[in-house]
């Protein structure tokens, strides 16, 4: 049996490629779809080369670069795409009540709708597959009224909604639908928040029950959990990995 194959969007960086070594390790290939060409060049290279990965430059938020992306990597690597993991994201705060159209729809665009598509497309692949597992990325802003997050908050509550959908519309195809949801995670998202002053680590800390951020690691071994056959009775589930954040009831 050939090795299994990930497609792992936003996978250039951080919990994408994470989880990109992490299903190595395990045996498997990798092909990451990422918006950053350079990225994509030097990760492949830092993941082991062509024998276990492919990269391919794509915007998530444009329907032809997706297809056009996922179709060379299904050509390129024998047809079958065993796992998606849709990471692939931007933060981009903005007040609700002085945001423009754009700066709403371009995050949504990549989040929400970027999801779908990178699924939709690969649909025909994931078929091909025997064992096929879709994992997205959700987040505690899916339960969590955050100022300056409306658009990201409202997506990601999206990803759990379209992750139910696809996951009973798809089941009788075996495909496994399932999301990840982490609190905050030491990556390029969070430190680029943090530069540009738009989060403070203290507070968030202070509300995480474990008092420190996740890893990358940390969430692609949810993520690799959901896209394994070890999770093979699990289908519409977002598992959040978050320090406790959200099971917080201690304000007494
Ligand atoms: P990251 O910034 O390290 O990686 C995101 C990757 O997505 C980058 O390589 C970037 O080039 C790529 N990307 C951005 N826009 C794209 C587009 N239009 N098309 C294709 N690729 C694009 O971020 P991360 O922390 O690894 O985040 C991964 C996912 O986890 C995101 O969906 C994010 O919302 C979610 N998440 C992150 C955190 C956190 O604290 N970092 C918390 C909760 C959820």
């Amino acid at each position: 049996m050939s090795k299994p194959l990930a497609l792992i969007t936003g996978g250039a960086s951080g919990i994408g490629l994470a989880f990109a070594c992490r299903w190595i390790r395990e045996g498997g290939r990798a092909a990451l779809l990422d918006l950053r060409p350079d990225a994509v060049t030097s990760a492949v290279e830092q993941l082991g080369g062509p024998d276990v990965a492919v990269g391919r430059a794509a915007d998530v938020s444009e329907s032809a670069s997706v297809e056009k992306a996922v179709q060379q990597i299904a050509d390129s690597t024998g047809g079958a795409i065993d796992a998606v993991v849709n990471c692939a994201g931007i933060a981009r705060p903005a007040m609700a009540a002085s945001s423009t159209d754009s700066e709403w729809s371009g995050l949504v665009d990549i989040h929400l709708n970027g999801t779908m598509r990178v699924n939709r497309a690969a649909y025909p692949f994931l078929l091909e597959s025997k064992r096929a597992a879709i994992v997205n990325l959700s987040s505690v802003a899916a339960t969590s009224g955050m100022p300056g997050r409306s658009s990201y908050c409202a997506a990601k509550a999206g990803v759990e909604g379209l992750t139910k959908a696809l996951a009973v519309e798809w089941a009788g195809d075996k495909i496994r639908v399932n999301a990840v949801a982490p609190g905050y995670v030491n990556s390029a998202m969070t430190a680029g928040l943090v530069a540009a002053g738009s989060l403070r680590l203290e507070p968030v800390l202070t509300r995480t029950p474990m008092s420190r951020l996740a890893e990358p690691e940390e969430i692609s071994a949810a993520i690799f959990f959901l896209a394994s056959q070890e999770s093979s009775y699990i289908t519409g589930q977002t598992l959040y990995v978050d320090g406790g954040m959200t099971v917080d009831g201690n304000w007494y």
